[in-house]
């Protein structure tokens, strides 16, 4: 027997409702925002993700799913977004002026330790926008984030944080100071750490390992900001406060490449271990010239989704049941019929579930009560050769029998749907 891959696994039929109404709710709010959906390759260059994600990065360094092609080209499975989206701006950037709103949501891959919600093909959505520069569009974007998560029921499980992570100008002498302070400490640094202190200070402060009073003592970003990158900080403060949006400044929240500027901000929940983070967003200025395009200021955030489903309330988006359960008592001429008329009531929109695979009545009757399908149509010989029908409400057990001409009309009367062009 063929297994699937360790680490992957199949969103069963039972599953697939929640997904397609958490995915309904994103497009929903997205297109409020004026995000329309950008719907790049599965896989991509190595060298995209290398220059866009980070050299020393963990996802490159040991988490992606590299490949070589029958051409020979290095290519991989995309571990993340905003790569492929960058490099689509910069591709196609002469054609169109700014802003540049765009959306995406589908399969990521990294190769991970397998654990509760983590999965090494997992599914991201998020939202990227490229042009405007100012707090205005920071504070969208985290409104995009919350309103989203209040659709989905779960706001109120969730912290919105921020933190500002300075620019070229501030971050050189912070960085000096961090690091001079690191130093200091260095034997009461875990060993990742030690090894960092030099390459990427910054990682530090966000690293799980370590005492959070040695943390809480060090230099931060915030206090060290340019006078630019303060005004930033507090327009989006300013923005947030009006809009009555609540959130918590974490002063340890950094990320750890250079192109990464001012603002960052996280959705964080209670009950998710170590992986607490649901969305993750910030503004990345320095990423499209980093990447070869014309320096454009970018902010955006990224979301998993099946950290989301943990989170949603297991009724939301029940399985999708059919409007009514087709039995069909008989063969031959009796199953044309019924085929016939599933047909027919498809075409008027109804969703029907005809019984195929033959059975008495009560064995029928069985299979028509597990669809959870609010009506049956039951039909017999007498009802194929006279052209009528049995239909059953499921919840009282009220029969009736009508013709087949008038089953429409009642069908949609019964659910609720009537309107002047399907009177019976
Ligand atoms: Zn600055
Ligand atoms: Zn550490």
């Amino acid at each position: 027997m063929i297994q699937t891959v360790r680490g992957v696994r199949d969103i069963p039929p039972e599953e697939s409702g929640r997904w397609l109404f958490l995915e309904a709710c994103a497009r929903r709010v997205f297109a409020q925002y004026g995000y329309r959906e950008l719907r790049t390759p599965i896989f991509e260059r190595v060298e995209l993700f290398s220059r866009a994600v980070g050299e020393t990065s963990d996802i490159v360094e040991k988490e992606m799913y590299v490949f070589e092609d029958r051409g020979g080209d290095a290519l991989c499975l995309r571990p993340e977004g905003t790569a492929s989206t960058v490099r689509s701006f910069i591709e196609t950037s002469r054609q169109r002026s700014l802003p540049w709103r765009v959306c995406y949501m589908g399969p990521m891959f990294r190769y991970e330790r397998p654990q509760k919600g983590r999965f090494r093909q997992f599914h991201q959505l998020g939202c990227e926008l490229f042009g405007p520069e100012g707090p205005l569009a920071d504070a969208e974007m985290m409104a995009l984030v919350l309103r989203l998560l209040q659709e989905i029921g779960i706001q109120s499980a969730v912290t919105l944080e921020i933190n500002s992570l300075g620019c070229p100008v501030c971050r050189g002498p912070y960085r000096e100071k961090l690091t001079a302070h690191l130093e200091s400490v260095h034997d009461r640094l875990c060993g990742n750490c030690q090894r960092r202190l030099t390459r990427n200070p910054l990682r530090v402060l966000d690293c799980k390992e370590e005492d959070p009073a040695l943390l809480r003592d060090m230099p931060q970003m915030r206090d060290h900001l340019c006078a630019g990158c303060e005004a930033h900080f507090q327009g989006l403060v300013g923005h947030l406060e009006r809009l009555r949006l609540p959130y918590r400044i974490n002063p340890l929240m950094v990320r750890g490449l250079d192109y990464y500027h001012r603002t960052a901000f996280e959705a964080v929940a209670e009950g998710l271990g170590s992986q607490n983070a649901v969305a993750a967003g910030g503004r990345y200025d320095g990423l499209v010239a980093e990447m070869g395009g014309v320096a454009t200021p970018a902010v955006g955030f990224a979301m998993g989704m099946e950290r989301l489903l943990l989170l949603m309330d297991a009724q939301l988006g029940a399985p999708i049941r059919p409007d009514l359960y087709l039995v069909v008592a008989g063969d031959g001429p009796v199953e044309a019929y019924g085929l016939e008329l599933a047909e027919t009531m498809r075409s008027a929109g109804l969703t029907v579930e005809m019984h195929l695979t033959g059975g008495g009545m009560k064995s029928q009757m069985k299979h028509a009560g597990r669809s959870l399908a609010p009506l049956a149509v039951i039909l017999g010989q007498q009802e194929a050769e006279a052209r009528t029908v049995t239909l059953k409400r499921m919840e009282t057990g009220e029969q009736e029998g009508l013709s087949a001409e008038r089953l429409i009309g009642r069908v949609l009367t019964l659910l609720g749907r009537t309107d002047a062009s399907s009177a019976e």
